[in-house]
């Protein structure tokens, strides 16, 4: 049995919807469907989970938002009407949509929303699960509280209650094509609440491992990952096979194609992944496995993410005082921030973070506090750094990797700020200012691919 999701563009129009059927009835293994609501058609239009967003926004702030309201409709509407559905089955389908949206309950703005948001997966399930039928399919839409789907009770940013895992196997037994609305679950007391955005990956992880799965697929908009963003590198070279370490790795540092929290439950439960295009089916698309043969090339992706900053401490002898990394970090967690790297020196130390985190005022008492409680002779904070992260198993068995990278970026111009191999030796990574990010991908894509 194969779990597949479908991504917003798989389903943003019925000709897109048509194309997800195709892919459905090829291959009769594929019995669980997560849906997610419909996305863009096109590069200026907005997603349905962003116009129900505007909808509860404009509810919680005016009372009202009926134009918000009748871009949602009329969406479903096109859809429905696209797939040929009648009138009643139409009908039905919007006057739950709308019992839906007068029934999200108002007690707390965050539940409010949370509720709204899931109209559109649940209504997309609704639709998908019908027009199978219409196809000829026993096809049956599942709702999440039925099926034992609970999370923890964290409006908009939900995780999985471990005992859910238990009753989601039964979803084996069923017969015909389960259709699952992706990002959304209820906790045990029966309130809705969603995942973080992009979350319909996380559900279908969790039914694929629950069910054990041959396989998850993954179907959004690119034949596969590729080895770089090919905003940076037009048509880069796609990644056949990842490892689930790999990808973690590299989408912590900006790769988007796959939901970060969405790789845990798939890989704890062992289920390959496949990332497949449904606007190219038989393009073999990208696997993430546990282990894989190495294909000669050390690299297997390069990452860069923006808005990091620096905060840079340093004191004479500082290698010697016991408790001075924990104390520094101690400070971080008091003022409510986490760290993402540490790199360090004799005497000296920065903590890496993300920039939004870091506002002026925050930033004026962590560096008062540093001199005042650990009697540093230096602090200063740098802004505007990027991270850029090369990964690849086949980086621990090779020698030189770091020496190819940085005479690349040596080449390039580019000034390093910072180097950090990670522990397990799958990635290294390069801090470097914001307004060179681009140009060291550039020259690592070039170093490690040579085209
Ligand atoms: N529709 C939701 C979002 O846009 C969840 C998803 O598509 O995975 O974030």
């Amino acid at each position: 049995m194969k779990v597949a999701k479908f991504g917003g563009t798989s389903l943003a129009s019925a000709e897109q919807i048509q194309k997800v059927g195709a892919i459905i009835r090829a291959d009769a293994s594929r019995r669980i469907i997560v849906v997610s609501a419909p996305g863009k058609r096109f590069k200026e239009d907005v997603k349905v989970t962003d116009l129900l967003i505007a909808y509860g926004q404009g509810i919680l702030q005016r009372g009202t938002a009926e134009a918000e309201k009748e871009a949602v409709l009329s969406r479903f509407q096109q859809i429905m009407e696209g797939l040929g559905f009648p009138n009643h089955q139409k009908e039905e389908i919007l006057g739950d949509l709308n019992k839906a949206l007068r029934s999200a309950p108002k007690d707390r703005p965050e539940r409010f929303l949370d509720a709204i948001k899931a109209v559109g997966e649940d209504t997309n399930a609704r639709i998908v699960a019908h027009y199978l039928r219409l196809l000829g399919e026993e096809a049956f839409y599942v709702n999440p509280w039925d099926a034992g789907f609970y999370l923890t009770d964290e409006a908009g940013n939900a995780q999985i209650l471990p005992e859910s895992y238990d009753r989601l196997r039964s979803l084996k037994e069923r017969k015909g094509i389960l259709v699952f609305p992706g990002f959304f679950g209820y906790t045990p007391e029966g309130v809705l609440v969603t995942f973080s955005r992009g979350g319909s990956d996380i559900t279908g992880s969790i039914l694929a491992a629950a069910v054990q799965a041959e396989l998850y697929e993954n179907f959004t908009d690119v034949d596969a990952i590729y080895t770089v963003n090919p905003r940076i590198i037009p048509n880069p070279r796609e990644i056949q096979e990842i490892t689930y370490r790999e990808m973690r790795e590299l989408s912590y540092a900006g790769f988007s194609v796959f939901h970060e929290e969405a790789l845990l439950p798939a890989y704890r439960a062992g289920i390959p992944v496949c990332v497949k295009n449904t606007n190219n089916p038989s393009a073999p698309g990208t696997m993430i496995v546990s282990e894989r043969t190495l294909n000669g090339n050390p690299v297997t992706g390069i990452a860069s993410e923006q808005n990091f900053c620096s905060v840079f401490v340093s004191k004479y002898l500082l290698h010697r005082e016991i408790g001075f990394g924990r104390r520094l970090l101690q400070i971080f967690e008091e003022e409510g921030l986490s760290y993402e790297h540490t790199p360090s020196g004799i005497d000296n130390i920065s903590v890496i973070i993300r920039e939004q985190a870091l506002d002026r005022a925050k930033e004026e008492r962590i560096v008062e506090r540093i001199y005042k409680e650990l009697n540093a002779d230096h602090v200063s904070i740098e802004r505007d750094l990027a991270l850029i992260m090369i990964v690849g198993e086949g980086m621990r068995e090779n020698i030189g990797i770091a020496a190819r990278a940085t005479s690349a970026l040596a080449k390039a111009k580019v000034n390093l700020e910072m180097i950090n191999q990670g522990s397990s030796e799958v990635s290294m990574m390069f801090g470097v200012k914001a307004a060179d990010a681009e140009r060291a991908v550039i020259a690592l894509y070039h170093e490690f691919y040579g085209d």
